[in-house]
């Protein structure tokens, strides 16, 4: 059999593997349920075409088919974001205020959205991890490719390892309730939105280029922000959230965006920036198809480029593609001194 028969059979079985995240998991979490890691109703259905989204899809059997070119593909929204890692109690009881109720905002709906994006991270670099040594040792593999999956093994296991340091945070947040444990910064907007998204990132490099943390090293655990799209009253909202033991970086990291805005970059340009990075995502198919084709070029090309980028890959770039705009802010930031 060949690697990529393998490959794809390894990442298939690994995701499939359902098992309950939440923080009081137990024996009694035997239904596991195909968990959205963006809300079905409130954010899917928000820019569904005909009950489609599209998603850039790079996974080995697109890019087998397609001569090494990721596609952009229409997803049914119940198969858009969805992934096996919470039981079916859980995923209901947990997710209730932010799964029935727009983004108010309140603590408690922040926090959970937060954890929502840190378990789905969770489940995709744990089913990495597990998935990796299986194929390294398949012989039909060149030394370099087995070098290479080695230290995409090492790079995942460091990743992993962060995660869980970081679930363990949040876990002890929302199993005591301490809401307030999580800062945040809300852009709302009730202009027309083209795509839902649900992320995290150790920010390395800040919104104008400054150096924040070197990723790829294992001690002390590099700080975390989440990021993601959600409904609100009258609009949707483009929100980062994080919990008060990765402050250090993440106030620094939204600190950079004010002063980028104060300084003439467009918001909207700088948060596209960021979602492009997002694999976790969907966009709105008549947006996508609409845009010029440069414009969609650059950014497949965005999407797909691995780790690290270079160090203004969040300064500068993509302007004037984002037709969204951003009406009103809530944030947990005391107000800071430009400049
Ligand atoms: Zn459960």
């Amino acid at each position: 059999m060949s690697f990529a028969d393998d490959f794809i059979r390894e990442v298939k079985k690994q995701s499939s593997r359902g098992r309950c995240l939440h923080y009081e998991s137990s024996v009694r979490c035997d239904k596991i349920v195909s968990a959205h890691s963006i809300q079905r109703s409130g954010q899917l259905a928000h820019i569904a075409e005909n009950g489609h989204v599209y998603r850039l899809n790079s996974d080995f059997s697109t890019l087998k088919k397609n001569n090494g070119k990721p596609m952009m593909r229409k997803v049914g929204l119940n198969r858009a974001s969805a992934f096996a890692g919470f039981c079916g109690t859980h995923d209901n009881e947990l997710f209730a205020p932010i799964d029935n109720f727009p983004l108010r905002p309140d603590a408690q709906q922040v926090a959970l959205y937060a954890y929502r994006s840190l378990c789905r991270e969770y489940f995709v670099k744990e089913n990495a991890v597990r998935a990796l040594p299986n194929l390294v040792n398949n012989h039909n593999l060149s030394p370099s490719a087995k070098d290479m999956l080695t230290a995409c093994y090492e790079g995942n296991t460091i990743g992993f390892n962060n995660l869980k340091y970081h679930k363990g945070q949040y876990d002890q947040a929302l199993l005591s309730k301490n809401y307030s444990d999580f800062a945040y910064t809300i852009f709302t907007s009730n202009s027309p939105c083209a795509l839902q998204l649900s992320g995290l990132l150790h920010p390395d490099y800040d919104f104008t280029g400054g150096h924040l943390q070197t990723l790829g090293t294992e001690e002390p655990a590099l700080d975390l922000i989440t990021f993601f799209t959600a409904p609100i009253e009258n609009g949707w909202s483009f929100s980062f959230a994080w919990h008060v033991s990765s402050s250090s970086t993440c106030e620094k990291f939204l600190g950079s965006l004010a002063a980028a805005v104060h300084s003439g970059v467009k918001l909207k340009d700088a948060l596209l920036r960021l979602s492009i990075v997002c694999e976790n995502h969907a966009l709105r198919i008549s947006w996508w198809d609409a845009l010029p084709p440069d414009s969609k070029a650059a950014l497949q090309e965005r999407m797909l480029a691995f780790y690290p980028y270079n160090q203004f890959y969040l300064a500068a770039g993509f302007e004037g593609i984002a037709d969204w705009s951003f009406e009103h802010v809530h944030t947990t930031l005391q107000p800071v001194r430009l400049g």
